[in-house]
């Protein structure tokens, strides 16, 4: 086909995206997103709940596709992760958030601790330790500003492995929180055999915690429970400032959620930090 010429090509790519499916163009285009600039990085804060104070930001990944514009993470992390693409993307994510922070402490901000997301299957390639100490040496990040979000179900395979490479990350400087918990596979009898500092309480431990007593002695209950272990407790999902007036009474150090403030860009994050200080 190759010697026909490029019009043959150009009438063939053209048929093709026509009839590709959709899963198909996201999964094509990941192999040209970073390079072409598409992924940028939304930020949204967490508040100290005994302060008041912003105590951190977690920064979550945004596609802004050529043709079928905004793609939110989990229409495309799945499909990242499955054609390969994860590592690149991780890393990404990585050096842009530790970028993006040194900008804003060069600006005059107090540092602030940056969460970024790491897939699992980034854990089972072994890299991740070397990677991440050279974007500090890349970007002069203080590691210690630096937590790696990840999911219980990382440890249902290559547990060790997993447990060696988190304690690899942490003898960096960095944190280690368990995202989305309660949602997955691990108990709390196994997590403290974990190398981890904190614990984000999925979403839906929240949703419509201010009309359901049972729900917030549950989240109570298990909140209480983690920081017998010593973890750090966030609580994710807090929409209303109802739910904030249940919350705030646990035992929890953190609080994340639309109530506070939606993901923003780089930005429009400053503005809110400096509106939120004000106030
Ligand atoms: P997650 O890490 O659990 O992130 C929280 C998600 O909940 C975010 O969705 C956030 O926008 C949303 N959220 C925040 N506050 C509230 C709230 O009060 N109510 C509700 N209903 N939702 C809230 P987003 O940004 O669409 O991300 C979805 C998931 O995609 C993330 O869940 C994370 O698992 C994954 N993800 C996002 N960014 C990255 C990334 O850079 N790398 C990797 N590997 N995964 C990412
Ligand atoms: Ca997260
Ligand atoms: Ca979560
Ligand atoms: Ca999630």
């Amino acid at each position: 086909a190759k010697e026909q010429g490029t019009s043959c090509y150009r009438f063939f790519d053209d048929e093709m995206n026509r009839y590709l499916s959709e899963k198909m163009q996201l999964e094509n285009g990941l192999r040209s997103a970073i390079r072409s600039g598409e992924f940028k990085l939304h930020y949204q804060p967490k508040m100290a709940i005994d302060t008041g104070r912003i105590s951190g930001v977690e920064a979550l990944i945004r596609w802004y596709h050529p043709n079928l514009g905004l793609i939110p993470p989990d229409r495309f992390i799945p499909l990242a992760e499955t054609s390969g693409m994860i590592a690149e993307i991780d890393a990404w994510v990585i050096r842009e958030a530790c970028r993006q922070n040194r900008i804003w402490t060069r600006q005059g901000m107090q540092p602030l601790p940056v969460a970024v997301n790491i897939s699992g299957r980034h854990f089972e390639q072994g890299e991740l330790p070397q990677l991440i100490q050279s974007i500090a040496a890349e970007t002069g990040m203080d590691l210690r500003l630096l937590t790696l979000e990840i999911t219980e179900g990382i440890f249902i395979r290559n547990h060790d492995k997993v447990v060696a490479q988190l304690e690899a990350l942490r003898s960096l400087g960095l944190r280690v929180s368990i995202d989305d918990f309660g949602t997955g596979y691990s108990s709390l009898n196994q997590l403290q055999r974990l190398p981890v500092d904190e614990v984000k309480l999925d979403r839906t431990f929240m949703k419509g915690i201010a009309n359901d007593p049972k729900k917030s002695r549950i989240v109570g209950a298990i909140a209480e429970l983690l920081r017998s272990l010593q973890l750090h407790v966030v609580v994710e999902g807090i929409e209303t400032r109802e739910d904030y007036r249940y919350i705030e009474k646990l035992q929890c150090e953190e609080a994340q959620g639309y109530w506070l403030s939606r993901p923003l860009p780089a930005e429009q994050f400053i503005s809110f930090l400096q509106t939120h200080a004000k106030e």
